[in-house]
């Protein structure tokens, strides 16, 4: 079985559909999505229809429960508040129905899926370092962990006390049972890595390997359908510079 996660879409429809056609042509079998599938981007409707038609396991994010309750904008920039703003007055009431009713963490098979962390995940705290992989290895019981959320993908593992950051795209667990895996999937519309490209991962349960993608996408037509809108030019620029 190969499982393509996806996550932090952003409204970015051109990301999505990209990402959608690479996970077909590599033969992905089912897609999960975890989480902030509006916010930032042009296309909150047509990115929630296209991911609950497609993806049999969705997540709630941060910027989800945001479009749908404003009061939980709190700790969003300007630039953030401004976007959700003009979500929440976007988003068909339909479309809301189904942010709102989305889980904050899951398990499924020997996967922990949640957009922040699985240490309270309804907290919205980030995975950015070592030591907060290492911290949070104790909050779930399945091998693998997949998360998103800093939109910089990342691949931990833990085997005994030994905990390790991966600078690859790609890593193999296959003969190594006392392996776990903490990855961080990377965004689909809004990458901040310094890499334009989409990102998104998969996971090959045969070959018990996790592989994370970049994907090219005609971002210059989601930043003009941005400007067209009115977001922020910073939110503009960004999705163009991969930061
Ligand atoms: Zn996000």
């Amino acid at each position: 079985m190969r499982f393509a996660f996806i996550s932090d879409i952003h409204a970015n429809l051109e990301a999505l559909e990209a990402v959608f056609a690479d996970a077909d042509k590599n033969r992905v079998d089912e897609i999960i999505c975890l989480g902030d599938i509006v916010g930032y981007g042009a296309n909150p409707n047509e990115c929630v229809e296209l991911v609950s038609k497609n993806c049999p396991v969705t997540l709630l994010g941060n910027h989800d429960i945001a479009a749908i309750n404003l009061e939980y904008t709190q700790n969003f920039n300007i630039h953030a508040r401004i976007a959700i703003e003009w979500t929440s007055q976007t988003l068909s009431e339909s479309n809301k129905s189904f942010l709102k009713a989305l889980p904050v963490k899951k398990t499924k098979e020997a996967m922990t899926l949640v957009h922040s962390t699985p240490y309270e995940p309804n907290m919205w705290y980030y995975i950015t370092s070592l030591e907060e992989a290492a911290f949070n290895f104790q909050f779930f019981n399945t091998r693998v962990c997949i998360v998103g959320h800093t939109h910089i993908p990342m691949i931990v593992t833990l085997e005994g006390d030994d905990i390790r950051g991966h600078q690859g795209k790609f890593i193999s667990f296959k003969d190594r049972d006392m392996m776990r895996l903490l990855i961080n999937t990377g965004s689909v519309g809004q990458p901040r890595d310094r890499d334009n490209r989409s990102c998104y991962g998969i996971l090959d349960t045969c070959d018990e390997s996790f592989t994370i993608r970049r994907v090219n996408y005609n971002f210059m037509k989601s930043q003009e359908k941005m400007r067209s809108i009115k977001m922020p030019e910073f939110l503009v620029t960004r999705i163009g510079e991969g930061r």
